[in-house]
């Protein structure tokens, strides 16, 4: 068994304005850090093009219209303060849905032990009906309705370390009792919800949010009260994961202090959760980070723990 990596090069034809910090770059970055000797054993797959009723285990059909509609013919458009799409945006964002849903295939059917999905544009922050915070559409939302409901799984645990609160992810699994998904995050900070209180309509959503300046340690003590019992009690049958790595002390857009060590830490602990009930299954896809040195530090971290854990 081994550790599969989905990518694509149509990723990198989803292109923002310049200046702005959801760059083409950073998948050259994470692609580079992933070259190096240590990831010779990696399973490397092309992610495949999401066909587009999968957007509809997330979507109405009539914003996946919408979205299709805005690809401009050339340069950008924006779709709020924040989101833009290019010609090859709305590709890209199939090509991400795309590798998550191959990757949870990849796991069910012991392809692969675990799977890191690098993609972007990123998909925590898109809710059922509105592109917002770099995302068009509910990647890793999409990718657990897949996994109930065309491998027939009864629980999915959704673990969202990004330091912005996966609102979209939110919005989406609110109301479903087959997911737990528990988020940390920076608050106050963009998008501005994820407050202690919101627990989802059958309580399957805790959020953990954490102050301003809050490092490892404290992140590792919150974690580890809260989140690891509830995942434990939970027993998913698959892990999946939004991995951002803004929380980095070097990122721009927040001011968690986490280090390299942090982003190992998590994986490891999540590679705990999925050993003890999902046989290990474990998807892990691409959210945010911003610093292009600490992105790739600290995806390297984590594609090596679950290396290590899938071999
Ligand atoms: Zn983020």
């Amino acid at each position: 068994m081994t550790t599969a990596l989905l990518t694509h090069s149509d990723c990198l034809d989803h292109v923002t304005p310049p200046g702005h910090a959801e760059r083409v770059d950073r998948l050259r970055a994470v692609a580079e850090a992933l070259t190096t000797e240590g990831f010779a054993g990696l399973l490397r797959e092309d992610a495949p093009l999401a066909d587009e009723a999968e957007l509809l285990r997330a979507h109405p059909q009539g914003y996946v219209d919408k979205i299709k509609a805005a690809r401009p013919a050339e340069g950008t458009v924006a779709l709020d303060a924040d989101t833009h799409m290019s010609p090859g945006s709305f590709r890209a964002a199939l090509r991400a849905v795309g590798g998550a849903l191959r990757a949870v295939d990849m796991v069910m059917a012991g392809e692969a032990a675990n799977a890191f999905v690098a993609v972007r544009p990123p998909g925590h922050h898109a809710e059922t009906a509105r592109a917002m915070g770099f995302c068009l559409f509910s990647t890793v939302a999409i990718a657990a309705r897949y996994a109930l409901d065309r491998h027939g799984l009864s629980r999915v645990a959704v673990v969202d370390f990004d330091v912005h609160h996966g609102n979209g992810t939110q919005d989406v699994l609110w109301d479903d009792p087959r997911v737990l998904f528990v988020s940390t995050h920076q608050m106050p900070l963009y998008p501005g919800t994820g407050a202690a209180i919101e627990t989802g309509a059958a309580g399957n959503i805790l959020n953990l949010p954490l102050p301003p300046m809050s490092d490892g340690r404290r992140f590792r003590a919150e974690f580890e009260a809260h989140a690891l019992p509830r995942l434990d009690a939970f027993a998913p049958e698959l892990v999946l994961v939004s991995a951002g790595f803004d929380s980095h002390a070097a990122d721009p857009l927040a001011q968690l202090v986490w280090g390299v060590p942090d982003f190992a830490w998590i994986t490891r602990r999540l590679c705990d959760i999925a050993e003890a009930h999902s046989g290990g299954r474990l998807v892990s896809t691409l959210e945010g980070g911003y610093d292009l040195e600490a992105l790739a530090a600290s995806v390297a971290a984590h594609v090596a723990v679950l290396m290590e854990r899938g071999a």
